[in-house]
């Protein structure tokens, strides 16, 4: 089938690749022409397993192309699947003027009948927008063109992108079920059906709550995990494990194991910024969330745990001191840093006057460019702030080392070297890697979140 991704972003080049792999001819259209220009020359903008191999031989295939020609994306795909971002606008709202952009240009553009695939992360009502934008646009212009929009919310992880597209869970497909819905309908479920030939993971909803169906999946597994962080900031207080805590409670099939890990609290492009969404959606019509209110204030709070943690062992002013950070990313196995931890934990660290030495597997480049901008009017703060390749470099001479994202690289060093080279034997660890008392035998003072003090 002829498809078009708007948006070569983590979702839109995942779809596309993905799409591509099993045959289908897609054009990837982009208005940010450095990311296109680096596509071209066989390289990704993005950190995401897999992705580079995928889309080089997908490239060489001939079955997926790269453009900043907006015209000739809107000629080439009977599908257009709108996947570009909707960041928080400044009231916690989701900033819808991408999606509504490409609507735009698809109107403006088109001839005959398209599907117009949302999988951006969008508030109920959006497809309607978008359906208006679309019919201006075709009415100013005298086509007389149809169209149906579906919702196909994407449901993928960052880290692990590749895999979720190819092995969907579930597929959620909200169409209209007029004439022009019901041939969308038919189309997608063609286009899906390779991905769903083991067992039926097609979820065929209304339009609305297919959009409503994303923001309500984030929104339960953000409040897991505020759920667990608030249990683990108690179990501190009462002596417990949160670790102990959490196999004893994921044992019970009604909760499972999935999302019940305490830790520095979570970021990233999706949770933060959809459960705010949501929250913006309710107080529009009306309603207070009162549980998502909390989730987002108890994981703002648990960005700052780590801090006090290290403020409370070697005191408020930290002049002179230096940390070794590993981990800079939201997560393992991506290079994302929107709203990653260890952007409030590295600027709580300079702020009290110490000095900071990062090590991230993949994500140093994408550090360096949103720490520059998050300290461009104080340059002075930044330049306490460093970055090293291997993250045995980064502990040797500090006073302390700090664990903020759970990398596989990080769980099990060799712990009597990093004795041997930490000024300190002091490890702060946000997602709780390692085992308490392992870390007493070999004379390390450890914290971690929710997890006993052992002398
Ligand atoms: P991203 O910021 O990585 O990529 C978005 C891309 O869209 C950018 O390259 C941008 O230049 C491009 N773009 C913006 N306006 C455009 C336009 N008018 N025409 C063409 N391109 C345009 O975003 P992302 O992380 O891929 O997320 C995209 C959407 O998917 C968001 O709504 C997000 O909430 C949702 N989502 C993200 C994830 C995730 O893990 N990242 C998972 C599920 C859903």
């Amino acid at each position: 089938m002829k498809i078009t991704i708007i948006g070569t972003g983590y979702v839109g080049l995942v779809t596309g690749a993905c799409l591509a792999e099993i045959g289908n001819d897609v054009f990837c259209v982009d208005v940010d022409a450095r990311k296109i220009e680096i596509l071209n020359s066989g390289g990704v903008p993005i950190h995401e397993p897999g992705l580079q191999e995928l889309i080089a031989r997908n490239r060489a295939a001939g079955r997926i192309q790269f453009s900043t020609d907006v015209e000739a994306s809107v000629a080439h795909g009977d599908i257009q699947f709108i996947a570009v971002g909707t960041p928080p606008d400044e009231d916690g709202s989701a900033d819808l003027s991408h999606v509504l952009d490409a609507a735009y240009s698809i109107g403006k553009h088109m001839t005959g009948f398209k599907v117009v695939v949302d999988k951006s992360t969008v508030p109920v009502g959006t497809a309607q927008r978008v359906g208006e934008v679309i019919r201006e646009q075709l009415d100013a212009r005298g086509v007389a063109a149809n169209f149906s929009i579906v919702s196909n919310p994407e449901f993928l992880k960052e880290g692990a992108a590749v895999d979720d597209f190819m092995r969907p869970d579930r597929i959620v497909i909200g169409c209209d079920d007029d004439r022009h819905g019901a041939k969308a309908r038919e189309m997608i479920k063609r286009l899906y059906a390779p991905f769903n030939r083991n067992h039926e993971r097609m979820l065929y909803m209304d339009v609305r709550s297919a959009e409503f169906t994303k923001y309500a999946a984030n929104a339960m597994l953000a409040t897991r995990i505020s759920f667990m962080n608030e249990m683990a900031n108690l179990a501190d207080r009462v002596g417990a494990d949160i670790e102990a805590v959490r196999r004893g409670i994921g044992s019970d099939p009604r909760i499972g194991y999935d999302f019940l890990y305490a830790g520095c609290g979570y970021g990233g492009s999706c949770f933060p910024k959809d459960v705010q969404a949501l929250i913006r959606t309710a107080a529009e019509s009306g309603q207070h969330l009162h549980i998502l209110e909390s989730v987002e204030r108890v994981n703002e709070q648990q960005k700052q745990v780590l801090v006090g943690k290290i403020v409370k062992r070697l005191g408020e002013d930290l002049t002179g001191r230096r940390f070794a950070v590993w981990g800079l990313a939201f997560k393992p196995n991506t290079d994302d840093m929107r709203a990653a931890s260890s952007r409030v934990l590295v600027a709580a660290l300079l702020a009290r006057g110490a000095s900071v030495v990062a090590h991230d597997p993949v994500a140093m480049g994408e550090a360096r460019r949103v720490f520059a901008i998050d300290f461009a009017d104080q340059p002075e703060v930044l330049e306490r702030l460093s970055y090293v390749d291997e993250p045995r470099q980064a502990v040797a001479g500090a006073d302390a080392l700090v664990i903020v994202t759970e990398w596989k690289a990080f769980k099990s060093p060799d712990f009597s070297y990093l004795k041997t080279q930490l000024k300190t034997p002091l490890i702060f660890d946000g997602r709780n890697l390692y085992d308490p008392p392992t870390l007493a035998e070999q004379g390390i003072e450890y914290y971690g979140i929710g997890r006993p003090e052992i002398a």
